[in-house]
């Protein structure tokens, strides 16, 4: 049995992610789990579980736009 690798919560996407090998030097700088999420760490504070609402100029909501692509 290999110990568990430690983990960390990423603060953008809100998940854990593990250890890799390619972090064994940086381990404690690392805070996000993907170069992604590194880049949208400005962004960190609009996501959200709730996906963002936006109002028109009549005050009627318009719902997230989805980018399936
Ligand atoms: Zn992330």
């Amino acid at each position: 049995m290999e110990p568990p690798l430690p983990t960390k919560t990423c603060p953008v996407c809100k998940r854990d992610f593990e250890w890799r090998k390619k972090w064994e030097d940086d381990w404690e700088n690392v805070k996000y789990c993907s170069e992604r999420c590194r880049r949208h760490r400005d962004q960190a504070s609009e996501l959200d579980d709730e996906p963002e609402w936006t109002r028109d100029e009549d005050g009627m909501w318009i719902p997230p736009a989805h980018d399936d692509g």
